[in-house]
């Protein structure tokens, strides 16, 4: 991705301030990877303080990524601690069954999720595996 300098102003900062983040970035609190990252979300901070932003939307608890017929990538935040914005769970499909890596399950919330993924549904069904009709008509 290219990023187009027009897009983009500078701002003079003193130094001690940048200091400071940038130890904050070097403790790894809050996961900041740069000065930027770290200055926009204190910012956007700000705006929903002064209500001059609506708030950023709270992304959803799972989210998916990676889907094939072997199984579907889970980002769950629920699982998210000082370091991580969540935990990635792998939900795996077997022909007679599924099964949830993270809570050994075939009937967690995880299992559920994936299953109600229009994709996945999509290949099961195509498959015409047994767990596809676990798959809830809506
Ligand atoms: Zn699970």
């Amino acid at each position: 991705m290219s990023i187009n300098e027009d897009e983009y102003t500078t701002v003079r900062l003193p130094k001690e301030l940048m200091e400071v983040i940038d130890n904050i970035i070097k403790s790894g609190v809050g996961s900041y990877k740069s000065r930027a990252e770290f200055i926009k979300e204190a910012l956007r901070r700000r705006f929903e303080e002064l209500k001059i932003l609506a708030p950023t939307p709270e992304l959803p608890q799972l989210e998916h990524f990676n889907i094939s017929e072997h199984g579907v990538r889970i980002l769950d935040r629920s699982l998210a601690n000082g370091t991580s914005k969540g935990r990635i769970i792998d939900v795996y499909f077997k022909p007679n069954k599924v099964l949830c890596e993270y809570c050994g399950s075939d009937n967690c919330r995880h299992v559920e999720f994936a299953l109600n993924i229009p994709k996945v549904r999509k290949i099961l069904i195509g498959k015409g595996w047994e767990i596809s009709k676990r798959i809830k008509e809506t």
